[in-house]
């Protein structure tokens, strides 16, 4: 199947409600101003979540939602609180919530269990630390399928990004060759659109989105300035 490259912006816990709407208001010009036509994802952080009016495909998603749809559950947002702006993407199992914030695998398949239930498109994030990847591509291979356990692999509006963990906001990118190889090993587990992610920049971005199996990327530090993002949409504009 070919299909457009897919770009998603991560913005983390970077920019406010009002920067967000400045962003959004600029990105949709810039995508109408270069007949920009595919999707494209943006997760801002939960407080600057909200109902935006615009001419071009930007899809707003959480970072992060809990599995309920409202409760006692101190610090979380729910269902209640995406609905209330017809938010219906979530991203889910990224590193920094795996490692820093402790989520376990099985609290995350639980989350995506409960979000696909009620037919959330998922960007369901895997990778691996640097001492698995020291290990080579085999234990690679096998942490990877950990975290694919309890995820239905084959659900229709799941998006996966392999972001390997060594290379999130560290500038060092994984070379086109070892993207190649990974993303080979996992479209063996899946057939869901894979992204990539990890340091990707204007300056990369052409390079990394033409290794085969590799259908758009999850771009975390470079894309809070909405020139760079637009940037790298002109680049991969049109592109299969
Ligand atoms: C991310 O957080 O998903 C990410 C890929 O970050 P960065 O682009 O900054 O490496």
């Amino acid at each position: 199947m070919t299909m457009r490259k897919i770009l998603a912006a991560n913005f983390k816990t970077n920019h406010t409600r009002a920067s967000t709407r400045a962003y959004v208001k600029a990105l949709d010009e810039g995508m109408g101003a270069m007949g920009y036509e595919e999707e494209v994802y943006l997760f801002p952080p939960a407080t600057a979540l909200d109902r935006f009016e615009t001419a071009n495909d930007i899809r707003v998603g959480a970072q992060n939602a809990y599995p309920t749809v409202k409760g006692s559950f101190t610090g979380e947002i729910g269902l209640e609180q995406l609905e209330e702006f017809g938010i219906e993407t979530v991203l889910l199992g990224h590193s920094e919530r795996r490692h820093l914030l402790g989520e376990s695998q099985s609290f995350i398949a639980n989350k995506f269990a409960w979000f696909k239930e009620r037919d959330f498109r998922i960007i369901y994030c895997i990778g691996e630390p640097l001492e698995v990847r020291e290990e080579g591509d085999e234990a690679v291979r096998r942490y990877l399928v950990e975290q694919f356990e309890g995820i239905d692999t084959s659900y229709e509006k799941l998006i996966l990004a392999y972001e390997p963990v060594w290379a999130i906001g560290t500038g060092k990118t994984a070379t086109p060759e070892l993207i190649e190889t990974t993303h080979a090993q996992i479209k063996q587990l899946s057939d869901a659109p894979l992204l990539y992610g990890g340091s990707v920049k204007p300056a990369n971005i052409a390079d990394i989105l033409a290794v085969p199996g590799c259908d758009g990327a999850l771009i975390g530090t470079a894309s809070w300035e909405v020139e760079s993002m637009l940037s790298m949409l002109s680049q991969v504009k049109g592109q299969k």
